[in-house]
């Protein structure tokens, strides 16, 4: 710590979602004091678990998966210990209705070739597919197309791809892992993703998946700052703040405090409705308000039965887009433990409806399956019934075991506003860390990170916010982020 502070610098953290937990972590192990404010009562924000109130089972409140690219999101987990808590794998199963699958996996090829292989035998496709999707990865591995206000549907057009080729392969990877639909998604969003997880190398596109239910997963991550001197507050919403000459005033329902520094780690609606009434705040106020959300939907079902051997799967052509076997990924100790209940606020589950009976087969040779639709428009409006209902029959298409076994109990869980829509243009509208007020930084990720809304995303911008304070407080050398993985074979021919 600099000659400057004659004792640690308070740091006021506000929220305790993904980006302000790394930044109150990197910042309490640089000696720094930090105070973690959280308005729910539990860590992990928008990657949460809690016991669900209708079906007595704890369940996250989506699956969530990380990429080998995700560097930060391993050294957060890494510098949190619990990094063997991930279970990596390194091919992807992709269904057609009836069952059919096609194996993605990669070879010994040097990269971006390594996939070929797999790409050359899927089932799943046809020739003209294959040589389409090759030649619009031939034109992004050398670097990221600028953002032009094309959208990437238009961009796939004008390279020569099939529908299938779109339906089957560009849109299936991409409104996962942007939640946005094709039309409505900017070229270097969809650029940045191709690259980082299919053709920089075969490491960069492991899928991990958390074996433990989210919370238990991130509630370390409080335990981490407390033990280095901090403070974690749960149930501590905070309203707003004021910026001072040499610090900030947080203001909270019953009173205010100061601190020598604030990360605003909330989400982008929360933050605009927290600014300050002041011309300052105008230029941040109007960014914000630019950012649109995209929903995602949870289905969570359990069988009386197994209903297929696989650990997850991608499902072609239908509503639902991913199905993972949660008594396969997740120990059933774990989805037991009592948890907290689903609270108010951003993120927070819609109303929950549970189907039949809750007597839970899982721990009688049942499963546990949970369906994901990204970028779920077409769902919001749809009642629970409807929507188990469709999951269901479409289920049925995949797995045909599913058609006999007896659907136990039932939930869907909406997050309406997921994340921010990787829009065209949208890059224009996410901030930099640092803010008008020199002792104010924002983190999230819906910020300028580079990354899409993920959990790397949101690390990366926790990372970058503390690196901002710890240079401010005169740690000039600090650096939290970490490298990207090194591009392997061909690619390292390429800059961009
Ligand atoms: C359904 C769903 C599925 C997803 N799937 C994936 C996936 O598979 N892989 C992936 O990488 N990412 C996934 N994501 C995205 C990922 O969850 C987010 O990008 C990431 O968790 C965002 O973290 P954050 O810290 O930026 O924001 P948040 O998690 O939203 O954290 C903000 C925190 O601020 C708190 N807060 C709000 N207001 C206040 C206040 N006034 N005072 C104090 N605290 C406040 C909130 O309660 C919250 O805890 C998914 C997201 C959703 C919703």
């Amino acid at each position: 710590m600099s000659e400057r502070w004659t004792q640690a610098p308070r740091v006021a953290v506000v929220g305790g979602g993904l980006a302000g937990l790394a930044a109150g972590c990197a910042l309490a192990d640089s000696g720094f004091h930090v105070t973690l404010f959280e308005r729910r009562p539990f860590l992990g924000g928008r990657a949460s678990s809690y016991e669900h109130p209708g079906t007595g089972e704890v369940v996250d409140n989506c699956q969530h998966v990380l990429l080998g690219c995700c560097t930060n999101l391993v050294k957060f987990y890494r510098r949190i210990g619990v990094e063997e808590k991930i279970r990596w794998y390194d091919r992807l199963t992709f269904l057609e209705p009836g069952g059919r699958a096609s194996v993605i996996e990669p070879s010994s090829l040097p990269a971006p070739l390594h996939t070929a292989p797999a790409f050359l035998r899927a089932a799943c496709l046809n020739w003209p597919d294959k040589l389409a999707i090759a030649g619009a990865m031939a034109a992004l591995a050398p670097m990221t197309p600028p953002d032009r206000g094309e959208s990437f549907l238009t961009w796939l057009r004008r390279h020569g791809q099939t529908e299938r080729a779109i339906g089957r392969f560009w849109k299936t990877v991409l409104v996962s892992a942007l939640n946005e639909d094709l039309d409505r998604v900017s070229v270097p969003s969809a650029a940045q993703v191709m690259r980082e997880s299919f053709l920089k190398s075969a490491a960069a596109g492991r899928m991990g998946v958390p074996t433990v239910p989210l919370t238990e997963l991130y509630s370390v991550a409080g335990d981490y700052i407390s033990m280095r001197g901090g403070e974690v507050r749960l149930r501590a919403g905070v309203d707003g703040f004021r910026a001072e000459f040499a610090g900030v005033r947080l203001l909270f329902p019953g009173g205010e405090d100061s601190f020598d520094f604030a990360v605003l780690a909330v989400p982008f609606e929360v933050l605009s409705r927290m600014l300050p009434q002041t011309s300052a705040a105008e230029p941040l106020r109007q960014t914000l308000d630019q950012l649109e959300t995209s929903p995602i939907t949870g289905i969570h079902l359990w069988f009386d039965r197994q209903i297929t051997d696989l650990d997850h799967a991608v499902l072609l052509d239908r509503t639902i887009q991913w199905m993972f076997h949660k008594s396969k990924l997740v120990a059933p100790a774990s989805r037991r433990q009592p948890a907290l209940s689903a609270v108010e606020g951003r993120g927070r589950p819609a109303p929950a409806e549970q189907c039949a009976t809750p007597d839970n087969g899982d721990q009688q040779g049942g499963s546990y399956v949970e369906l994901v639709v990204s970028s779920s428009k077409t769902l919001v409006e749809k009642s629970r019934a409807e929507i188990i209902d469709l999951a269901l029959s479409e289920l049925r298409e995949f797995f045909p075991e599913a058609r006999t076994a007896n659907l136990v109990k039932s939930t869907v869980i909406k997050e309406v506003h997921a994340t921010y829509s990787p829009r065209p243009g949208v890059d224009l509208h996410r901030p930099q860390p640092e803010t008008v007020w020199p002792r104010v930084f924002l983190a999230g990720d819906w910020t300028a990170t580079g990354w899409p809304a993920t959990m790397e995303g949101a690390v990366r911008s926790g990372y970058k916010a503390a690196e901002c304070i710890a240079q401010v407080a005169g740690q000039r050398d600090a650096t939290f982020l970490a490298p990207d993985l090194p591009p392997r074979g061909f690619m390292r021919l390429f800059r961009g």
